[in-house]
């Protein structure tokens, strides 16, 4: 493994001073002084060779309670950026008022890396495209300006959405989609001060830059992740389908939250998983189902709009009919929940 310098700062302000004094131009990927948190992805890719900090800044020393936090009122759900996916996972009023963000973090890896594995941590987590993680092949993500050796590899668990002709990786997370659905905002804390970004302009689609996959700055951490109450907040469910029943990403998923007027739909949140190289809301399929009755037909035309954008490879063509019928049973299970 490449030699780091390891430190483990006090207070948010701490670490950003020390990552700020190393910011560079860099992504924040490939920044010279890397955050970490449980380390369930960064420690993988250092292993690997693909991630090579000189610098790893220990989040887990920092001082500031909130960010271990997990607060619900009647506005919506705040959840500090160091709350253990297992925590949230099992939280009782996240279950009840806002199932689609428990399921999606039970159903993602296993009971371990979510003891482990930080909220804030889960969101910026990398593709697990096999290519990415091979040093000795091509890849624009990894080393911009390389190619792209899934184009023409063996591509069955890359993306159909938001690609771009320099990279198909998917983005595999599940909690994701959930936030992405429920409009969540993320807050975060840097040397030029604080911000907040909307979930759904945090992640980057690869367009023609691949290796910049956020809108953070190197010295920037996330600090917490606010989540709206909503009236479709409570029937809301997340569903996946994978190749096996534990411990593997989502070939295809939905995160469905709907607001019904007995079977019509006021309002529908939809984002798909395991088909898109970012999470992935999929606005035409909620327009689709606005004013309209929830029945199977009106389901199907939701996922056709949801993929109509969709651009298959060699290998991974499957996706776009395994989506749409994830997508449909997603919205008629979450329109037969009982809430
Ligand atoms: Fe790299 Fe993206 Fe191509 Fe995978 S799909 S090899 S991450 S450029």
């Amino acid at each position: 493994m490449h030699p780091f310098v390891y430190e483990r700062p006090a207070s948010l302000s701490a670490a950003v001073a020390v990552a700020s004094r190393s910011a560079t131009r860099h992504p924040p990927t490939q920044a010279p002084a890397q955050f970490i948190a449980g380390g369930t992805n960064l420690a993988d890719y250092m292993k690997l060779g693909v991630a090579r900090p000189e610098r790893l800044l220990d989040l887990n020393g920092l001082s500031e309670p909130a960010l271990r936090r997990i607060e619900t009122d009647g506005e919506g759900l705040r959840l500090g950026a160091l709350v253990r996916m297992g925590d949230a996972a099992e939280n009782a009023e996240i279950k009840r008022r806002y199932p689609v963000i428990a399921e999606s973090l039970q159903l993602a890896a296993s009971g371990q890396l979510r003891n482990m594995a930080s909220l804030a941590g889960n969101i910026l987590q990398r593709t697990r495209c096999e290519y990415f993680r091979e040093t000795s092949w091509p890849c624009n993500k990894r080393e911009p300006g390389s190619g792209c050796a899934a184009m023409d590899g063996f591509n069955r668990q890359h993306a159909v959405l938001g690609t771009s002709e320099n990279c198909i990786a998917t983005y595999h997370g599940d909690f994701a989609q959930a936030l992405i659905a429920l409009d969540a905002t993320v807050h975060v804390q840097g040397h030029n001060g604080r911000r907040k970004i909307l979930f759904a302009s945090l992640h980057r689609l690869p367009e023609d830059s691949p290796h910049i996959e956020t809108d953070l700055a190197p010295d920037e951490i996330v600090t917490a992740i606010e989540v709206p109450a909503g009236a479709w907040t409570r029937r809301s469910r997340y569903l996946k389908i994978r190749d096996r029943q534990s411990y593997a990403f989502a070939l295809a998923s939905a995160a469905v939250a709907l607001d019904l007027d007995g079977e019509t739909v006021n309002e529908a949140r939809i984002a798909l998983g395991g088909v898109a190289t970012v999470p992935w809301r999929a606005r035409a399929a909620e327009e689709i189902l606005r004013g309209k009755v929830l029945d199977e037909a009106a389901a199907a035309a939701a996922a056709e709009a949801a993929f109509a954008e969709a651009q298959p490879r060699r290998h991974n063509a499957f996706k776009i009919e395994l989506g749409k019928r994830t997508l449909i049973r997603g919205l008629l299970e979450t329109r037969d929940m009982k809430v």
